[in-house]
């Protein structure tokens, strides 16, 4: 969308939540005629009827959220609203124009300001961080935006001291890129790809078809960087119209990009100049992923013309993300960590073989149907005890108890402390849940921040 078609278009915002929020006062901002419709009933003393009632701006929900469709030109969604929902079929096939908060907040870009966008299906999060993190350090205006929490729409028409300075860092997610029309990123960049959300999307190829549209607008002055150990990765940029550069934490590919040689990793640009960045015991954050997400966050910097020295220091100062295999802290040798985002098996398995250490694992919670025998030799080989939490515990105990002890905790509180009273010096206690959080908790952050608590007790 163009920034001009805004006052000439009557909008509907679908969804009141924060991104809603940010996108109907961006519009308001800017002149349109906006109201908000969530299906949900909003309490009109709640903060976000009490925001919008500030601005002006109406909302219409529960029963009467159809009313907000009316008379209107362009509906925007919330990152949650799949362009499938049955309200936004019915307004596509009444002719209205659907476009996501992202594709809205892209028009307000300042012309010479430039924009990294990530999906994939694992480590979106974490290399947006390390992306924005690393360009600030190196003294770009660099905010991570999107779906990482903030919204674009509250920022991207703030005022900026040296818009030529500044570089969008925006995580997308695939129901967001389903609705970009002119959303032009000047690095596209796509951490991996395997099966992921087949209960919104009917199948694979459609998941795939969605997260494509961050391809639709590069040009060839623009980039694309993928992962080649990444298999599925492979035939997505097929129809890229730009240039394309890998990254592998496996090897060297030869190719202009970023790679492993031995131990270091390394970044070659399109003269095939290779340069030696740091070692990858000197990075932050452990594990085969998070080598792939430095190696994607070193070759995003250098496109976008961070120094070498500035990359390198940028990696080695990352902190992390909260709650993705987070350092909470260490007594007598033994080091806590906190990753309650691991809410699938699969996350498990990542935290699993990001530590040589033996692990006493706190996991459990709400069982999400898949069962835990696949990761049975791996917790053989890895854990030395587990704690197991929440409604997936006998489940886990039925899994994984002829491979190592496995032991009930009533909740976080016993977990910690029975981790803390039988642990020694070397070993690591991990939360990982490898369950989702809704059996003791409204979400995996406030289990994090549980966990957090309950250790910060026994340190
Ligand atoms: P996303 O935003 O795509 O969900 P996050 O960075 O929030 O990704 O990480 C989510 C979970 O996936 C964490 O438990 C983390 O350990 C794991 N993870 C992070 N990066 C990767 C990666 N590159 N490949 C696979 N798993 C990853």
């Amino acid at each position: 969308m163009k920034t001009a078609e805004i006052p000439n278009n009557r909008f509907v915002v679908f969804g009141s939540g924060r991104s809603g929020l940010a996108a109907a006062k961006l519009l308001k901002r800017h002149g349109a005629s906006v109201a908000v419709a969530d299906e949900k009933p909003v309490d009109p003393n709640s903060p976000a009827a009490v925001e919008l009632a500030e601005a002006d701006i109406l909302l219409f929900s529960g029963e009467s959220s159809s009313k907000a469709f009316e008379g209107r030109d362009v509906i925007v969604l919330s990152p949650g609203i799949p362009r499938y929902h049955p309200r936004v079929g019915r307004a596509l096939s009444g002719g209205l124009r659907v476009i996501g908060e992202i594709e809205l907040a892209s028009a307000f870009v300042p012309e010479d300001s430039r924009v990294i966008a990530i999906t994939g299906t694992n480590g979106k999060t974490t290399t947006t961080a390390w992306i924005s993190h690393l360009l600030t350090q190196a003294g770009f205006d660099a905010p991570a935006v999107g779906n990482i929490g903030a919204s674009w729409s509250e920022s991207v028409d703030q005022p900026r001291t040296d818009p030529g300075n500044t570089i969008f860092v925006v995580e997308t997610s695939s129901f967001q890129l389903e609705s970009v029309e002119d959303l032009h990123p000047n690095i596209a960049l796509l951490t991996n790809l395997a099966p992921d959300h087949l209960d919104r999307y009917s199948n694979y190829g459609e998941y795939v078809a969605a997260k494509k549209h961050i391809l639709r607008n590069l040009t060839p002055d623009d980039a694309f960087l993928w992962n080649s150990d990444n298999t599925d990765s492979r035939t997505f940029f097929s129809t890229a119209n730009t240039r394309t550069f890998c990254f592998s934490a496996s090897g060297d590919t030869g190719m202009p990009g970023a790679f492993m040689s031995g131990d270091i990793l390394c970044v070659r640009d399109e003269n095939e100049v290779a340069t030696e960045l740091l070692g990858s015991d000197d990075l932050p954050l452990p594990g085969q992923h998070n080598l792939e997400n430095a190696l994607a966050t070193a070759l995003a910097a250098t496109l976008a013309g961070a120094p070498i020295e500035a990359i390198r220091e940028g990696l080695r100062t990352f902190r992390g993300v909260e709650h993705r295999i987070e350092f909470c802290g260490e007594k007598n040798g033994v080091r806590y960590y906190n990753d309650s985002k691991a809410t699938n098996i699969d996350s498990l398995e990542k935290a699993l073989k990001s530590f040589r250490a033996p692990v006493i694992l706190i996991a459990g919670g709400r069982h999400k149907g898949t069962s835990y025998d696949v990761l049975k030799e791996l917790v053989g080989e890895r854990v030395k005890r587990v704690l197991a939490i929440g409604e997936a515990a006998q489940l886990m105990e039925e899994s994984w108890s002829a491979v190592t002890s496995v032991v009930r905790a009533r909740n976080m509180e016993d977990a910690v402390r029975q981790a803390c009273a039988t642990s020694e010096s070397g070993d690591v206690v991990l939360l990982s849940p490898a369950c989702s959080s809704y059996d003791m908790y409204n979400n995996y952050e406030e289990r994090g921040r549980d966990f957090k608590a309950r250790v910060q007790a026994v340190l």
